[in-house]
């Protein structure tokens, strides 16, 4: 380590969050086994453990037999009781809450449809804060405090307070959407009042984390996702000591065809205006399916049909899938990237998608240093974005586990 030394509470901070995480991930999780993974002294890492204790995050288990000689050896793991970490997601058919224990396992789950009532936000709030309160309520019973209550959306973020910039999925302007749920859920509005302080995400943004993580972490991943509208990502993981960093990437609204449609934007020939799930719905004949039932669900028609070489659906998304290609293109040779990952429903289609990418590579692309990325689809499915926030509410737990 270089520069000014840490303070020793900082220091202590620090190896709290390393031998806490060495628990949540459940292996080789005897004292022991975390002084010699940490590089941690013996004495440091029993002080620190009985440190996590007292704070309830860590308890004692079974006791394993040692081999030879030496003393049986006390695994430890998350403590039953410890906090836990809460995600909401909001996406264009349902609100789905989500509660998991520190190290990843749900606890309680709740989702309900909210039918997409376009431009009418506090009806989505209503729907979104039932089911967060359904859930509050589970966790009541089984006597469990939340640690971070992260609510994800489709669309995305910013300014302050934080809030939505603009779904276009839902037709939404700017939306408080966590001031229309603390007016509505008493579990949020709680959770507050404690000193928590609820967090607003873009899905992509944290869905990449878990796809990153799901694909080797590789130093430069580039990611599109596609469930209503489409959005994506960068994400940055080559840097000394700067951790993974996640660039936000509002890929649906690139203007890439010349003088093509208005978007809902502003702009013209978006992305999406081309390749965007309704758009594609719409050349499809699928419209009125997805307004009975769903668009996740007219989304799955979708996808079957164009596997079975099914018209029109087959020729419309090969059409996007060119324009999808290109636009990835745009972005591969300024990005670099190791891999291109698809999420949403793309994800099933992403051969082709691969295939009209390799098809317009340049020449230049033969020579080593500029190897063509592969383009994959994710294997996470629709989870990626909880399992994702998840990671992200660990990771900031991590940096000051007394305070959990
Ligand atoms: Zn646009």
């Amino acid at each position: 380590m270089t520069g000014m030394p840490l303070a020793s509470a900082d220091v202590r901070r620090h190896n709290l969050g390393l031998v806490l995480e060495r628990v949540l991930t459940g292996v080789g999780a005897a004292r022991a086994d975390i002084a010699a993974h940490t590089g941690l002294s013996r004495g440091a890492v029993t002080s620190l453990v009985a440190d996590l204790v007292d704070a309830g995050l860590v308890q004692e288990s079974e006791s394993v037999a040692a081999v030879g000689k030496g003393r049986p050896r006390t695994m430890l793991r998350a403590a039953d009781s410890a906090p836990c970490l809460v995600t909401a997601l909001l996406d264009a058919d349902h609100a789905t809450v989500v509660a998991c224990s520190l190290s990843g396992a749900e606890i309680t789950r709740a989702a309900r449809r909210h039918h997409r009532p376009m431009g009418d936000p506090e009806a989505i709030a209503d729907v979104l804060a039932e089911v967060l309160d359904d859930v509050g309520a589970e966790l009541d019973r089984r006597a469990r405090r939340t640690a971070d209550l992260a609510v994800v959306v489709w669309a995305p973020v910013g300014g302050e307070p934080i809030r939505v910039l603009a779904d276009t999925d839902l037709e939404w302007g700017e939306v408080d959407l966590l001031g229309l749920l603390r007016a509505r859920s008493a579990y949020l509005a709680a959770f507050e009042a404690e000193g928590g302080a609820a967090r607003l995400t873009a899905d992509s943004d944290v869905a990449v984390l878990a796809e990153h993580a799901s694909v080797g972490s590789p130093a430069r991943l580039l990611y599109l996702k596609s469930d209503s509208g489409i959005g994506g990502a960068i994400v940055l993981a080559d840097q000394d000591d700067a951790g993974v960093r996640v660039l936000s990437a509002a890929i649906g609204h690139l203007p890439v065809v010349p003088h093509g449609e208005a978007c809902l934007c502003g702009q013209r020939g978006c992305l999406v205006t081309v390749a965007g799930p309704d758009a594609l719905l719409a050349a499809s004949g699928l419209a009125a399916r997805a307004a009975d039932e769903g668009l996740t669900s007219a989304l799955t028609t979708f996808v079957t049909q164009v596997r079975s070489g099914v018209q029109p659906a087959s020729a419309v998304w090969h059409e996007a899938a060119a324009e999808i290609a290109r636009t990835l293109q745009i972005l591969a040779l300024s990005v670099v990237p190791e891999i291109i990952v698809l999420g949403g429903f793309v994800a099933a289609l992403a051969d082709d998608v691969d295939a009209a990418f390799g098809a317009i590579q340049p020449h230049i692309a033969h020579a080593a240093e500029l190897r063509v990325p592969r383009v994959v689809g994710s294997t996470l499915g629709a989870d990626a974005a909880l399992r994702g926030a998840q990671q992200q509410a660990r990771t900031r737990l991590l940096a000051d586990p007394l305070a959990i």
